[in-house]
């Protein structure tokens, strides 16, 4: 179902067309028009909502987020080598997805801290490794850190970010206060390691320690204190990249809206990453995964 009212009685998503504006083809410039169409088709029982509204804000949230040398070149396209540096080649709808992208984030946490519902998504990723003065590994804007900035300055106190895509999340950590915003990741690549405040946890797990690192996540998150939010980035690409089942994912997403639902967290998720190797069947087991999450939290 789509619309542009929030629902109060089921899960809101948020995404537009504006997500897939690149001219560049690649996972995270195509895969959410793919699932907002599964959606549509009844695949799962949430609403889509529009979050346009708060593009104009996004835009003040990702330049206080990100340098202005680099905000302006992802804008224009120049310099070309900070327009590109997330590993797009850069055209006029690149801006567009970016900013869309951090904007699904800015209202499902609008929403979630408004108290309207516990629970909401963004059909983008977290885009976890984008730095300050640069995008990196696929990720143009933190959309991340972004969400944390608006909801410290919506009033949030504390916040947890979930990273449980195969990578770590260095970009968030470099651009958040760790005093703030505690970061708790499992990773199962050593792409983008960071260093661990003294209140986070960075575990690697493999296929076959998955669930229980997972599992140990999670004990480590309800004991690190108070949130008044959680981000989750929920990444598919363990499956994708690093042999997990897709098994194990479908129980990782109930684990993680268990324990959200136990502890009364408001949450937003973010799909993060997840990559189709192959063609249209690749696409659509992608598609698969990623309605997992939606499912989970619906
Ligand atoms: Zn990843």
């Amino acid at each position: 179902m789509r619309t542009t009212s929030i629902s109060t009685t089921k899960t809101n998503v948020f995404w537009n067309h504006d997500y897939t504006a690149a001219s560049y083809a690649f996972d995270t410039t195509r895969k959410s028009g793919d699932i907002a169409r599964a959606i549509d088709a009844g695949r799962a029982d949430v609403v889509i909502i529009d979050p346009s509204s708060h593009r104009e804000r996004t835009l003040e949230l990702i330049r206080t987020v990100h340098d202005a040398i680099y905000v302006d070149a992802v804008l224009s396209g120049h310099p070309e080598h900070l327009a590109s540096s997330q590993g797009f080649t850069w055209d006029s709808g690149i801006p567009t997805m970016a900013i869309a992208h951090s904007s699904g984030l800015v209202a499902a946490v609008t929403e979630v801290l408004s108290g309207s519902s516990r629970v909401a998504g963004s059909l983008s990723s977290g885009l976890h490794h984008a730095r300050a003065g640069t995008g990196r590994g696929y990720c143009t804007f933190n959309g991340l850190a972004v969400a944390a900035e608006a909801a410290l300055t919506a009033g949030a106190e504390r916040i947890l970010v979930l990273d449980l895509d195969a990578h770590g999340g260095g970009g968030t950590r470099s651009l958040c206060d760790p005093d703030r915003v505690v970061q708790i990741d499992v990773s199962t690549s050593g792409f983008d390691a960071w260093n661990p405040a003294p209140s986070d946890a960075y575990l690697f797990a493999g296929k076959d320690d998955y669930l229980t690192t997972i599992g140990e996540a999670l004990d480590l998150a309800a004991r690190a204190g108070a949130f008044d939010l959680v981000l989750y980035n929920a990444g598919m690409d363990p499956v994708t990249d690093s042999g997990v089942s897709s098994q194990d994912i479908a129980v990782r997403e109930q684990q993680v809206a268990s324990w959200a639902e136990e502890h009364d967290l408001p949450l937003v998720y973010a799909l993060a990453g997840g990559y189709a190797h192959g063609g249209d069947a690749a696409r659509e087991a992608l598609v698969d995964l990623h309605l997992l999450t939606i499912q989970a939290f619906a």
